[in-house]
């Protein structure tokens, strides 16, 4: 039986490789020179073989109805429409199955605006909404990618790029997830860089004036060397991997920007200089060393599917407290421990208190980050921790890169190893309280 359904899910994954549409010759060209704050020039380009399709709907545009400007495209082999209100444009068929486009534009990335305007660095990230070039999510492609700057910028990229001088730069890359390209520029005259090794590269952007103290300095290196030494071993993976498209350390950007979460962009974790420079500490910079693994980026289930932000969030958190349990120190442990028994006690009953899988946005810190723990932990008991992290690490092998995927995948896989648990484990995410 497990024969025919390995034979036929390999016709049709064949069949779906064969329909795809394929685009190709993808290049990028990014201006920031002359442009106002939260605004780029783009020009982009790339050849779009239809295949069988008549349509290809591609992610483009960002939250508010002015964010594309002065749109030029050069239809005439093929029709398009650009669909505002669902971020998206849909290239249809005429004649040619393969068709050129390139098309240029300015985009006004309001939600940058507001988070980071203020602020030294300018972040531009897909997964705040803003599609600012245009992709057919979680499919891989490759890039050309060049961006040019005003002399008082840096840039940081999800990947790694080349530059020939302070305001050119330029990078191929090969099979990356198409959603994952992320930018930031940065003020110079604000910023203070310091790199480190540990041993490999490790680049630190602070705030000037703002720049922690010496210990929390040196705590920020320990815990990033013994963070990526333990997730690296969990997972069976080292942190750079040419096959995942992580070929450096991240960049720690520290801003001052009114955005207070953290965030884990590839090729950098960016965070707020105030929290790191003052909370009592910094573990939670440790989640987004463990991002590299399990996160938005590798494990692709859309936003809106039960269980989504379990699988992209829950995991990873727990991985965390793992990490604190097994390199930290017990003491620490039991700490964090009681300070998320004592977070969710604070909303237990109430309306908040809502089933994790139903948390299908970002949008609920306590049930995400503290209960899905607490229901990971109740397993853990049972079976073991080590075991429970050994299923996780068999999870992110099997399913990273792998779309669509759903949360009774992870469910499926703890039962085949430990039958009735996932089922347990299923209850405990989907009950109203724990
Ligand atoms: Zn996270």
């Amino acid at each position: 039986m497990r024969r025919i359904f390995f034979v036929t899910s390999l016709i049709l994954l064949l069949c779906r490789v064969a329909m795809a549409e394929e685009i190709k010759n993808y290049t990028l060209d990014i201006s920031k020179v002359n442009q106002e704050a939260s605004n780029l020039h783009v020009e982009c380009s790339f050849s779009l073989d239809f295949q069988d399709k008549d349509s290809v709907f591609m992610n483009f545009g960002g939250g508010q109805e002015f964010s594309i400007d002065n749109f030029n495209i050069n239809s005439g082999d093929f029709e398009y429409e650009l669909h505002r209100e669902s971020k998206s444009i849909v290239f249809r068929k005429v004649s040619s199955q393969k068709i050129s486009v390139s098309m240029a534009y300015n985009y006004t990335n309001l939600s940058s605006f507001f988070i980071y305007g203020k602020g030294d660095a300018e972040l531009w990230e897909t997964s705040f909404g803003e599609y600012f070039y245009p992709y057919v999510p979680n499919t891989f492609m490759d890039v050309a990618l060049n961006v040019e700057t005003p002399d008082s910028l840096s840039l940081i990229c999800s990947y790694p790029l080349d530059s020939d001088d302070t305001m050119k730069y330029s990078g191929k890359f090969s099979r990356i997830l198409s959603q994952s390209l992320t930018l930031a520029f940065i003020r110079d005259e604000a910023y203070q860089q310091t790199d480190e090794y540990i041993p490999g590269k490790l680049s630190i952007y602070q705030i000037k004036d703002m720049q922690c103290g010496k210990e929390r300095y040196d705590e920020l290196l320990a815990l990033t060397e013994a963070a990526i030494v333990f997730f690296g071993k969990v997972y069976g993976e080292d942190y750079i991997s040419a096959e995942r498209n992580v070929t450096a350390l991240p960049v720690y950007l520290f801003h001052n920007g009114e955005g207070f979460s953290n965030r884990y962009n590839i090729g950098f974790i960016s965070a707020s200089q105030e929290k790191f420079s003052t909370k009592p500490d910094i573990y939670p910079l440790m989640h987004e060393i463990g991002h590299r693994w399990l996160g938005e980026w590798t494990l692709l289930i859309d936003d809106g599917q039960p269980g989504a932000y379990f699988i992209k969030e829950t995991l990873n958190e727990f991985m965390t407290l793992m990490f604190i349990r097994y390199v930290c120190g017990n003491a620490y442990y039991e700490t964090q421990l009681d300070w998320f028994k004592s977070e969710y006690e604070k909303i237990k009953g109430t309306p908040q208190d809502e089933p994790i899988v139903n948390v299908v946005t970002n949008n609920n810190n306590t049930v995400i980050y503290r209960k899905g723990p607490l229901a990971l932990i109740r397993i853990a008991e049972q079976i073991g921790y080590g075991e429970l992290m050994s299923v996780i690490s068999g999870f992110y092998k099997e399913y990273a890169g792998k779309y669509p995927l759903k949360y009774t995948d992870f469910i499926d896989m703890v039962n085949e190893s430990h039958a009735g648990v996932g089922d347990q484990l299923n209850q405990l995410l989907t009950a109203q309280s724990l």
